[in-house]
């Protein structure tokens, strides 16, 4: 039984951003928006958002190519940063093959095609669409912001920092985000980029976080061990649990730049 419960714990932490980074990301990017009436109708459904922001992960497992729509691994497409990545999915699948598309991971086409989803579901004032699209834009805008998802170096393997992933995405924020204190509330307006572009705008910004990631946790391996308590606390008050913090932050901003572009496309605004 305790082993069946740590395999499950085990398989918990290897979600993006742990069930809980996915809600407080939905959650925020509601509160981001400016009051309104888009911000009315996403609000009236925060609750069934928060739950939907998790259901890409609970479809890996039944859902043919699911697992491929969660990461985009840049080095097995162009060196960061990416300046002539072809970014709409056919020119993609022309220069790289779909091998390499499977392989190497399509979360940015996932991202606009939630997107065109949730447009759609708000055209149609499709409220079941509806929720699927925003929380499916919800989950994947939220593994864009995760560093460990656009790396073939995705659990600090070269580091010898094996379990960086759900260090940095479960572990710490279970045990420390304080809703008082780490969300820093912004009033946001409509993202101005198109979905794709600014999912590679959020790529190039956080694949370099992947080493500043590995260099904190070995500075903080230094001087405690794993099995200390000083050790978790130290990482979540130094440039570690900082780290996770803005890019929680940014992820519920670029979340609801999105959510106001789609409203204002469907609303013809
Ligand atoms: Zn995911």
């Amino acid at each position: 039984m305790k082993r069946l419960a740590a395999l499950l714990l085990a398989v918990g932490l290897a979600l993006a951003w742990g069930p809980k980074g996915h809600e407080l990301i939905a959650a925020y990017a509601v509160y981001d928006m400016p009051q309104g009436p888009a911000r009315t109708y996403f609000a009236a459904h925060l609750k069934a958002l928060k739950q939907a922001a998790n259901d890409p992960d609970r479809r890996k497992s039944y859902t043919p190519g699911e697992a491929y729509r969660h990461y985009w691994e840049a080095e097995r497409y162009e060196p960061w940063p990416f300046p002539d990545f072809p970014m709409p999915l056919a020119a993609a699948r022309a220069r790289f093959g779909e091998a390499t598309l499977e392989q190497g991971g399509i979360l940015p086409w996932a991202i606009e095609e939630s997107y065109n989803a949730l447009v759609k579901a708000l055209k149609a004032d499709d409220e079941k669409a509806f929720l699927k699209a925003a929380g499916d834009l919800a989950h994947y805008v939220g593994d864009a912001h995760q560093p460990f998802h656009t790396t073939t170096d995705f659990d600090g393997q070269s580091w010898l920092n094996g379990g960086i992933h759900a260090l940095f995405e479960s572990t710490i924020i279970e045990a420390y985000w304080d809703d008082a204190r780490d969300y820093w509330p912004k009033t946001v307006g409509p993202a101005r980029e198109a979905p794709l572009a600014l999912a590679f705008e959020i790529f190039r910004e956080d694949h370099p976080l992947v080493i500043t990631l590995n260099e904190e946790l070995w500075k903080v391996k230094r001087l405690y061990s794993e099995f200390d308590k000083r050790y978790y606390k130290t990482l979540w008050n130094g440039l570690f649990g900082l780290t996770a913090r803005v890019q929680i932050n940014r992820a519920a901003r670029r979340l609801a730049s999105l959510y106001l572009r789609a409203w204002n496309e469907a609303k013809g605004r």
